[in-house]
């Protein structure tokens, strides 16, 4: 699988060096230690694929290494990309009976990379029960984290499936979206090597954007896994907006994680605050941005970053401008953009501008952050499968559709959560189907 778009720069790779280092094997072996196994386990209640977490922790504390990686992979497979990515302060660690008692949670996510970075290194593959017992094939559209999944635990039953990915390489949001700080774009090329492993097919570079090519997979596969994530990013709807110097989130953290973009300067400002809108911001910074503005058009109580995300983002040198909303995007000199901004304020629930408020910014990027939209055309051509609100409906347990033969899982399905939830639904959906074709063969 080419890797040939990842960055190899040296200096961008220290820019974006990582932001929690993992932690030694003598570190790991005293926090494993720490854990009190309890008996119920509130961590693994809290982590949407449940995890055995006391059990690969004990792995860790009699040094079984192998043990525990096995343990986290069983219950998912994503468990090195989502040690990195989990919000653990509000799953499993926010869980941890340690946090009850006002001791400091044990370090969930950061050990259970300590036992997949240990297997990575190994070079083992992820054991298959019964490689290609099972007759089923399955199509999985999109290859983010919940095809992956799903994939991964049908070629783990003996079944087969392939992922079906429009750009270059698999991973979504892993290998293209989320701050290199964080998950580096090789890190999720490399997981998604050892799903490949797993006999799992890839094509690559491939959209299913038509009924005809929705009927050809049909004629393919038993059955289709939506795993379509979510739309493109939602416009500002301001005039100016498309001029140069304007570039959305996901592409801009796109372009530095695949060293498109290596530089920038001046004034950059992203409108939003959400995770996503946090993750440019701090590349900005990073990037070499010497002022970065995040500009919101509610109050700092109602963004909807995570509080550690915004503690990071502080940290990066990132400054808010609240209840601030962007009404124009004009030329201003030498090139430079002028962000003409209102100032708002909310009465009976709704944001209201304030009169006179006008003022400008001078920036070298506008960078929009106010969400994903939801997937409109693809949904038009899927017969019998219903969305609602631009959302997939599909059994809460099983994935179905309206459609016996489509399933989907994900962003498509639950409007943009964790990499996590996306895991549990891919993976609940490969079991259903498996379960349908036995019951049918039966
Ligand atoms: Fe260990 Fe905390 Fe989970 Fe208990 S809740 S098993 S102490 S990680």
């Amino acid at each position: 699988m080419s890797t040939a778009v990842l960055p190899h720069d040296e200096q961008l790779r220290a820019r974006f060096s990582e932001l929690k280092p993992a932690l030694t094997a003598q570190a790991a072996v005293i926090e494993a230690d720490r854990c009190l196994n309890c008996f119920d386990a509130p961590c693994t209640a809290a982590c949407p694929t449940h995890i055995d977490v006391p059990g690969f922790i004990k792995r860790i504390a009699s040094g079984n290494l192998r043990g525990s990686a096995l343990r986290i992979l069983d219950a998912n497979i994503l468990g090195a990309s989502c040690a990195r990515v989990c919000p653990v302060d509000v799953l499993c660690e926010g869980a941890c009976v340690l946090t009850r008692q006002n001791r400091k949670p044990i370090q969930i996510g950061q050990l259970q990379r300590r036992a997949m970075d240990a297997f990575w290194a190994s070079g083992e593959a992820v054991p298959v029960a019964a490689p290609g017992t099972h007759k089923l094939r399955v199509a999985c559209i999109g290859g983010g984290p919940a095809s992956l999944a799903c994939a991964a635990e049908l070629c783990r039953q003996g079944a087969r499936a392939t992922v079906i990915e429009r750009r270059e390489l698999p991973g979504g949001l892993n290998t293209y979206g989320v701050a290199e700080y964080k998950l580096r774009a090789a890190d999720s090329v490399h997981e998604v090597e050892m799903i490949r492993r797993l006999g799992v097919e890839f094509r690559c570079g491939l959209e299913v954007d038509s009924a005809a090519a929705l009927v050809a997979l049909e004629a393919e596969f038993d059955f289709i896994f939506l795993g379509l994530g979510l739309g493109a990013m939602q416009r500002l709807n301001i005039p100016g907006e498309d001029a140069e110097g304007v570039m959305n989130a996901l592409e801009l953290i796109a372009a530095y994680k695949t060293g498109h973009l290596r530089e920038l300067h001046g004034t950059v400002v992203v409108v939003g605050a959400g995770n996503t809108a946090i993750d440019a911001a701090n590349a900005a910074r990073r990037l070499g941005a010497d002022t970065v503005y995040m500009l919101y058009r509610r109050s700092e109580s109602d963004m909807s970053a995570f509080d550690f995300e915004y503690e990071h983002a502080k940290q990066e040198g990132v400054q808010f401008l609240w209840r601030r909303q962007p009404v124009a995007i004009g030329q201003g000199e030498h090139g430079r953009l002028i962000l003409e901004t209102v100032q708002a304020r909310e009465a009976d629930g709704k944001i209201e501008v304030i009169p006179d408020s006008q003022s400008a910014i001078a920036c070298d990027l506008v960078v929009p952050a106010i969400g994903q939209s939801p997937l409109t055309q693809i949904l038009q051509e899927l017969r019998g499968v219903q969305a609602r609100d631009g959302k997939i409906v599909a059994d809460r347990v099983t994935g179905q559709t309206g459609n016996p033969r489509y399933y989907a899982g994900g962003d498509c399905v639950n409007g943009g959560r964790e990499v996590v939830d996306a895991v549990a639904g891919g993976k609940r959906a490969a079991r259903a189907m498996l379960k349908e074709a036995e019951v049918a063969h039966a």
